[in-house]
């Protein structure tokens, strides 16, 4: 009624009379709109969408060729259990920084920094920890290039040091360990790295493959020789980007600001992004008004693996999406718009994950080739046993894979990694704790608990089968 500038209630009767009972609310379809409009002498045409199809991700997330890629800095995130000292750690790797004078001014808060040493970079996100590491990566970002472990020395192998190395390992990424509080007598780095072996990363000094550095963030020892081992991984990964194509980010963190707005901090990753850029990320866009470097200054663009904080966004951006440059604010907003679209949608729709039951369904219409474990058990011993118990079930069609195994409670971390890899968690004589529960329910990832290795094996295989009783 509003478009073709006639009353409601008119229109409402003459729907009505083509046998459509619509109400003010109602939304009606666009032939019986046309009709509707014919009948008081109207025409009307369909309002011009952006092309559904011009508008995916992957245009604005083009590979690059090869021949437009440079040598990127690496992006380096710190893990490790609390108080093992990743805080201290970041710390004194700034102080390095100062301490060779290289860098003026005080650091902002913005949630990375980069660091320079040989006259080379490097990009730190400040402690993320494993789990908003892990929905980043849920959400197709790959933020980190290189994980540093943070384990104490005098302290070993922790619960959240395990729950670190699978985070890093499902995201694929090289992990070099930082064997942290070696000033202190007690601080055994054997100890620690035999303690290491049994998840797989052994020393390099030790015949392995993995690059152990012992340091002490309170004396400041080792920092410098554990940053030259982050730029020979990142060198040997090789880690490249294309500058001159619009910006593709990812947002670290975002905040309101009561002044400015909508702040956001992003890592730049393909690309480079420019003041005054037009943007969108998830539901929110915007032009670029300021942007500032991790020192607080103000800077005009920012190439690949630069964190720069940005203002102009019409709305708080979320940690972990993607942000992508565009050419013009008409289509900034037809994404935003797109997504916040897609957001109802979802909503409304619930994601349903792997399941034991549904299983054979989907091995059956051939989605499923994967299956993906977690497991939890009581005793050391339990894991390796069913882990490789599990791993023989695989056969032609789907390939049993145990993701990550450790001893300890099903913790939230556990069901996010489940969420990340797709993955059922199953445990043996140990319970989820209630926000482990809960959040297994909100997001449909399937927990098993048995207290016979044998049962579970045998509801595995069942499955595999598609013989499994429901369970109630
Ligand atoms: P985070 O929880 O992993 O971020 O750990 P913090 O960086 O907050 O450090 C935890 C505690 O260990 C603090 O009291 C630090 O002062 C101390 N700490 C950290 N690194 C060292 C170190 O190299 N030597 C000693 N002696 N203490 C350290």
């Amino acid at each position: 009624a509003d478009k073709i500038n006639e009353n409601a209630n008119q229109v409402i009767m003459k729907l009505m009379g083509l046998g459509v009972m619509a109400g003010l609310n109602d939304q009606i379809e666009f032939d019986q709109a046309e009709l509707i409009a014919l009948e008081f002498n109207k025409e009307i045409s369909k309002e011009e969408k952006l092309d559904e199809i011009e508008m995916q991700e992957k245009d604005l997330d083009f590979e690059d060729n090869e021949e437009d890629l440079v040598t990127r800095p690496p992006v380096v995130s710190v893990m490790g259990h609390v108080d093992h000292g990743k805080t201290s750690i970041l710390d004194a790797i700034r102080n390095t920084q100062f301490a060779s004078g290289e860098a003026g001014g005080i650091t902002q808060h913005i949630g990375a920094s980069t660091v320079n040493i040989n006259n080379k970079e490097i990009v730190f996100l400040d402690t993320p920890g494993h789990e908003a590491f892990t929905q980043m990566r849920m959400r197709g970002a790959q933020s980190t290039d290189i994980a540093i472990l943070v384990v104490a020395g005098d302290d070993g192998v922790m619960p959240q040091t395990i729950e670190a190395i699978n985070h890093a390992k499902a995201a694929e990424i090289p992990i070099i360990v930082a064997i942290n509080k070696m000033d202190k007598e007690e601080s055994d780095s054997n100890r620690v790295k035999q303690e290491l072996t049994e998840y797989g990363l052994i020393s390099e000094d030790w015949g392995g493959d993995t690059i152990m550095v012992e340091v002490s963030a309170k004396t400041g020892d080792g920092i410098k020789d554990l940053l030259e081992m982050v730029l020979l991984v990142a060198e040997m990964r090789e880690l490249k980007a294309n500058p001159n194509r619009d910006a593709v980010g990812i947002i670290i963190e975002a905040q309101l600001d009561k002044a400015r707005g909508a702040i956001a901090t992003v890592l730049v990753q393909k690309g480079t992004l420019h003041d005054k850029d037009y943007v969108v990320t998830g539901s929110s866009s915007g032009r670029i008004r300021a942007m500032f470097n991790s020192k607080g200054e103000t800077i005009s663009e920012a190439g690949p693996s630069t964190p720069v904080q940005i203002l102009g966004l019409s709305d708080v951006a979320e940690a972990g999406d993607k942000i992508f440059a565009v050419e013009d604010e008409k289509t900034a907003r037809a994404y935003a718009d797109r997504a916040k679209e897609q957001k109802r949608e979802e909503r409304l729709i619930q994601k349903s994950n792997t399941n034991l039951e549904d299983m054979y369904e989907g091995i059956e219409e051939g989605e499923l080739k994967e299956l993906n474990i977690i497991v939890k058990t009581d005793v050391k011993g339990t894991v390796d046993a069913v882990s490789s118990s599990f791993a023989k079930l695989s056969n032609e069609e789907v390939f049993v894979n145990v993701i990550a195994g450790a001893v300890g409670g099903i913790t939230e971390s556990d069901v996010l990694l489940a969420q990340a890899s797709n993955a059922i968690i199953i445990g043996f004589n140990v319970r989820p704790t209630q926000g482990a529960l809960q959040m297994a329910e909100e997001n449909n990832i399937e927990i098993r608990t048995y207290s016979i290795i044998y049962e579970a094996i045998e509801d595995v295989e069942k499955a595999l089968k598609g013989m499994l009783d429901p369970e109630f």
